[in-house]
């Protein structure tokens, strides 16, 4: 989706084909850099997604380590998630998770005349001298269709069934770490007790993982190792 807004901006026609049934259900990548927030500003969306951040998050707060969320401070990597970058670019930093970004950028694309096909899987696909064709399955109809397009944008995650289909190996380090991410309500004022942190990162003998806590500081998720 984030690769039809660039390209529905200048005027290209796509065509997303999207295994899940709909918009992230879970919050996953939340940390917004000051480019990707200058891409959105450029097609039309950045006011949005601040607004929806606000609506999310306590805004600049810090990313840092702590032993518990109660005890010991271990360090602060950065103290505020806009100071000193504040003057480089009009757009700001934000956190917003992709499950509230991604129905943004849904309606966003749809509106620059992207088709957006869920719950259907690409299954095939071949390159020749002037585009590609695909083989397109509805995943509850089981109804498969043939589409053509001059290009064929791989952003099918990190187990990539195009790149494998390319021969393109994996490079690099492989898994970083397998964690569950746990949702939970409680009341984290105290605890905070009047600090801005955006993610807390907590290190100790039994727990490794980050918290991100959403507003009015009563809920939030901790992935954990
Ligand atoms: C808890 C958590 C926190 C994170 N925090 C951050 C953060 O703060 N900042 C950050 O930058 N990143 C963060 N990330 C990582 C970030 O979520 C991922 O790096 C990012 O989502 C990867 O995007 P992608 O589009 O490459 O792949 P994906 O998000 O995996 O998207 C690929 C999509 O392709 C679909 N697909 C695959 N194969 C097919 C097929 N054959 N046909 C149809 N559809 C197919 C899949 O269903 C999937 O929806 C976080 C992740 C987690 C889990």
């Amino acid at each position: 989706m984030s690769a039809a807004l660039p390209v529905g901006h200048h005027g290209v026609k796509t065509l997303v084909v999207e295994h899940h049934r709909g918009t992230a259900i879970h919050p996953r990548a939340a940390q917004i850099s000051q480019r990707t927030m200058e891409i959105l500003r450029t097609v039309g969306v950045e006011q949005i997604v601040r607004e929806k951040s606000d609506e999310q998050f306590v805004q600049d707060g810090a990313i840092m380590a702590v032993e518990t969320l109660a005890g010991r401070e271990l360090a602060y990597f950065i103290a505020n998630l806009n100071e000193g970058v504040r003057d480089v670019s009009p757009c700001e930093r934000v956190f917003i998770s992709q499950s509230l970004l991604e129905p943004l950028l849904k309606t966003r694309a749809e509106a620059l005349g992207a088709e957006l096909r869920f719950a259907t899987d690409m299954v095939s696909f071949e390159q020749d001298e002037s585009g590609v064709t695909a083989v397109i399955q509805d995943r509850d109809s089981g109804r498969t269709e043939t589409v053509r397009a001059s290009y064929l944008v791989a952003a099918d995650g990190a187990h990539s069934r195009i790149r494998h289909g390319l021969g393109i190996p994996m490079r690099g380090r492989g898994v970083f770490s397998n964690s569950v991410t746990i949702y939970f309500r409680g009341d984290l004022t105290p605890l905070l007790r009047g600090r801005n942190l955006s993610v807390i990162y907590v290190n100790n003998a039994t727990l490794r993982g980050f918290f991100r806590i959403e507003k009015p500081l009563d809920r939030g998720f901790l992935a954990r190792r």
